[in-house]
């Protein structure tokens, strides 16, 4: 039989043919915990905020990394970035109790929220995190609470970028960020208001490989930053350049090259907060999939290889329901079968789960190799924006998730039941 050669990057590994995950035997979990099953290796998060924070730090060195929650809210992964030093990029009140039950002082929590509620802006005050204001409305409604010490503002820099239309945040047709009238008109209140500290934020958009549009996205927020300052007189405490740093999904995708990335951003912020008398802010980034997409796969069994006139099918027991990125984005998550890692592949499969939609895949046109019913697939790159959008629809209880850490296998979330299911219903006669 010919041995196919995989590159095999941390946390897989692979022995005798089997899919190893920080030196375990996925099938061993997968008979352990149950499919499907996310599994996450802390200390691929971990690696991975410190080499980002590393790289930055090798060009200025006032340097905050926040990390976008909602990518992946599990408590124990929030803990692990709280204890390597991150910062909080939290879009809901609910993030903000997440983090701060993960330990996170409030200092260290930016709010970046959009069409915000007034009981919710009442929250958000109490809760003291640094708010960034998404329009000129909610920074009236936020004074109603508090006059806060420090306060961040969300522009539109005018170009946007992404991976799919949805994820495109900046630009002409996004609801994000206010417009130079506006953002003035902010400023203006805030100070005003006696807002003493200032912080100026964008993001433009999420999943994006190619530095081109943030650079030039970067500039636009500086000349706006300079234009405040000029007119206002505002010092800023920390520029942000928000989040949306890609990852390879693909084979043969490239990973965004830091060192690069470090200089080209740090280089122009330098030479621009000099030029125009910024002093030294701190630089802010707020990387959400970066830090957590490879460090997690999901793992799901096969149920049925269904063969019809058109294609083979391979029914497995995760669907959209707990992995959506597929189908809402017509994402690529690579697939390796985690029993027979090194076998040829032989067939193209389509993977379908179980629910009833026909947009239910998770993997089309797949060359695999051929497969039987009771395999094992894993998915890669499934830490960010997996388990964080997965759903009950069809009325199948959630995943469980697995953190490995120090060499343990720790179930850091329950499998859902049928009582997750009827939890907070009433049934009226
Ligand atoms: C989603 C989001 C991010 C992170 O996006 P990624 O593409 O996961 O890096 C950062 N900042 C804000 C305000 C966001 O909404």
């Amino acid at each position: 039989m010919v041995k196919k050669v995989i590159q095999f990057h941390q946390p897989l590994s692979n022995e005798d043919g089997i899919l190893l995950f920080e030196g375990f035997n996925t099938v061993e979990l997968a008979k352990k915990f149950d499919t499907p099953l996310y599994l996450i290796s802390e200390k691929r998060v971990r690696d991975n905020y410190n080499r980002l924070h590393n790289a930055l730090l090798q060009n200025y060195d006032k340097i905050r990394v926040y990390y976008a929650a909602k990518a992946n809210s599990n408590l124990s992964v929030l803990r692990s970035l709280e204890a390597e030093g991150a910062y909080l990029d939290a879009v809901s009140p609910g993030e903000i109790f997440l983090a701060l039950k993960a330990g996170f002082s409030p200092e260290r929590i930016l709010f970046t929220g959009t069409s915000v509620r007034n009981d919710e802006l009442n929250f958000i005050a109490n809760s003291n995190v640094v708010v960034n204001i998404d329009s000129f409305s909610e920074l009236d409604r936020l004074l109603l609470h508090i006059v806060p010490k420090t306060l961040s503002v969300r522009i539109n820099p005018k170009i946007g970028s992404g991976h799919h239309d949805h994820c495109i945040t900046a630009g002409p047709q996004t609801k994000f960020g206010l417009w130079e009238k506006e953002t003035l008109k902010t400023y203006a209140k805030a100070k005003r208001a006696g807002v003493e500290k200032f912080g100026i934020q964008m993001h433009v958009g999420s999943g994006i490989l190619n530095l081109e549009p943030i650079i030039l996205a970067f500039d636009n927020l500086l000349s706006m930053a300079k234009k405040i300052h000029d007119k206002l007189g505002i010092t800023f405490e920390f520029i942000d350049m928000g989040g949306g740093l890609g990852v390879p999904y693909k084979p043969e995708e490239n990973e965004l090259d830091l060192c690069t990335f470090s200089k080209r951003i740090l280089s122009l912020f330098k030479r621009r907060i000099a030029e125009y008398n910024l002093g030294t802010p701190f630089f802010c980034l707020e990387p959400g999939r970066y830090l957590v997409s490879d460090a997690s796969i999901l793992l799901t069994s096969v149920n049925t290889v269904k063969v019809t006139p058109f294609k083979k099918f391979i029914g497995v027991d995760a669907g959209l329901n707990t992995l959506l990125r597929p189908s809402m984005y017509g994402s690529y998550h690579h697939v390796l079968v985690a029993n027979k890692v090194t076998s040829q592949e032989k067939e193209i499969y389509d993977v379908v789960g179980p629910i009833c939609e026909s947009g239910d895949f998770l993997a089309r046109d797949r060359l695999l190799p051929e497969i039987e019913e009771g395999d094992l697939l894993a998915l890669l790159n499934a830490g960010a924006y997996g388990f964080a959008m997965s759903s009950q629809y069809n009325s199948r209880p959630r995943a469980a998730e697995v953190l490995i850490k120090n060499k343990k296998c720790l179930l850091v979330r329950k499998r859902e039941t049928f009582d997750s299911l009827v939890f907070n219903q009433q049934m009226v006669e």
